[in-house]
């Protein structure tokens, strides 16, 4: 693999000049051409919910491919697109009532800001303004960095970002001055929509914040009509331990986001889903009022095929209770963190749990991450620490046992790296 003509994302080839090949993947694992295993405690950046292969959506990807792969979707439809409409919202059991499709995270946000611009410009608003809260990560499109924490991510691709009310991060005790911030924000009326990540900041940190919080934006927005979008690319499909983390702040959103776990992490698909307010602001014999987006591979019938059998796994299998499940070995696992002082920030919601590890040398964090990453493929794991925070994301058939592998992983890891260590 050395001279491969393959450029990796978020890779620096000169640091990580090769790329493990893996050749198959079950349940947790993953397994490399030369028959490593690997356990997967990423669920493969956040997509894989019931584990790799999940028969059903196997089975459902083969038969939808023998009758139709792609189809324009303007002018056109096809069963599977009706159907996951319909089931995700039957699902949702909200006030969401269109569901619009595109092809990854990045683009169901994209098309979220546009839906909110078109919604205030064609009742002939002025209303323009973005809301977003600090270390919030949106994807990795100009529009979506735009609306994503700055930094050395994104520095070069500055001159093209726009502008947006950026919110302090509600860190514990702090909540006030976030809803403060929010409140100043809305009170011009010139804010389209607030933009959040509910309940779990992924790329921004594994930052958590409580329900009540979420609550209280929800109403800030309210109050003062500005939209609420959530973006639930990552926390969807029951990574906070209910299916949208939105559901433990009893808010429905303007707008919501999801993509990562809609097809169980099988194919790529998103979806973006509105109120009947927002569809109706672009309903119009008038042609000026269309909503102008759409992507070549807009609901893909294979991929939409994955994601109704996806909502089959859910509909019959008792996938809640694995989450809780988790969810609780989570919780006794990281009990023994809790006294070692050479960890901070011990947190979970749901699936995903998180910790950061103190590091002797501040200087040294930006090359923690790597260093960690390189120690638990050797114990056989892939881990992907953002800096010195180390979090896990398993699928939701792991078991107690290899959690504890992990968890085993980790406290070797702190022998290794943590301040103090030789
Ligand atoms: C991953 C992620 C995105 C971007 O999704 P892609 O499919 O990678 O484009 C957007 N928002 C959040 C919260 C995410 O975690």
């Amino acid at each position: 693999m050395t001279s491969s003509p393959v450029w990796h994302p978020f890779t620096q080839h000169a640091l990580q000049p090769t790329a493990i090949e893996i050749m198959r993947g079950e349940g947790a694992w993953l397994e490399t051409r030369e028959g490593t295993r690997l356990l997967d405690m990423i669920s493969s950046w956040w997509v894989v919910t019931h584990g790799h292969r999940h028969p059903r959506i196997v089975q459902a990807i083969k038969d939808q491919a023998d009758l139709l792969a792609q189809v324009i979707l303007a002018g056109f439809t096809h069963a599977p697109a009706e159907e996951l409409a319909r089931r995700l919202i039957a699902r949702l059991n909200s006030s969401l009532a269109h569901v619009f499709y595109s092809d990854s995270g990045s683009t169901s946000v994209e098309v979220a800001l546009k839906m909110a611009l078109g919604f205030w410009r064609n009742q002939g608003e002025q209303r323009t303004k973005i809301i977003a809260l600090e270390h919030a990560y949106h994807g990795d499109t100009i529009g979506t960095m735009s609306t994503g924490a700055r930094g050395v991510f994104n520095s070069a691709y500055d001159p093209l970002l726009f502008d947006v009310v950026r919110l302090p991060f509600p860190h514990e005790g702090c909540e006030a001055a976030t809803l403060d911030a929010l409140s100043r924000a809305c009170a011009d009326g010139a804010a389209a929509a607030l933009l959040v990540e509910p309940l779990l900041l992924g790329a921004g940190g594994m930052l958590t914040y409580a329900p009540p919080v979420l609550r209280a934006m929800h109403a800030i927005c309210a109050a003062s009509g500005t939209l609420f979008i959530a973006d639930e690319v990552m926390t969807g499909f029951g990574r906070t331990g209910t299916f949208l983390a939105c559901e433990q702040a009893g808010v429905t959103p303007d707008i919501l986001c999801l993509a990562k776990g809609i097809t169980g992490g099988s194919l790529p698909l998103a979806v973006t889903l509105c109120q009947a307010a927002i569809f109706d602001a672009h309903y119009s014999r008038d042609r000026a009022k269309t909503f102008f987006h759409s992507s070549s591979y807009t609901a893909n019938p294979i991929a939409c095929a994955a994601a109704v059998a996806n909502m089959d796994v859910w509909d019959t299998e008792p996938v809640i209770d694995r989450i809780a499940q988790i969810s609780q070995w989570h919780s006794g696992f990281l009990d023994r963190f809790r006294t070692d002082s050479r960890f901070s920030g011990i947190r979970h919601c749901g699936t995903i749990a998180a910790l950061d590890l103190r590091v002797a040398d501040e200087g040294y964090l930006a090359g923690i991450g790597p260093s960690l990453y390189d120690f638990f493929l050797a114990c056989g794991l892939l881990l992907r620490p953002l800096g010195n925070t180390i979090y896990l994301m398993p699928p939701y058939c792991v078991t107690e046992d290899e959690l504890g592998r992990a968890y085993a992983a980790i406290a070797e890891a702190a022998d290794t790296f943590g301040r103090g260590a030789s």
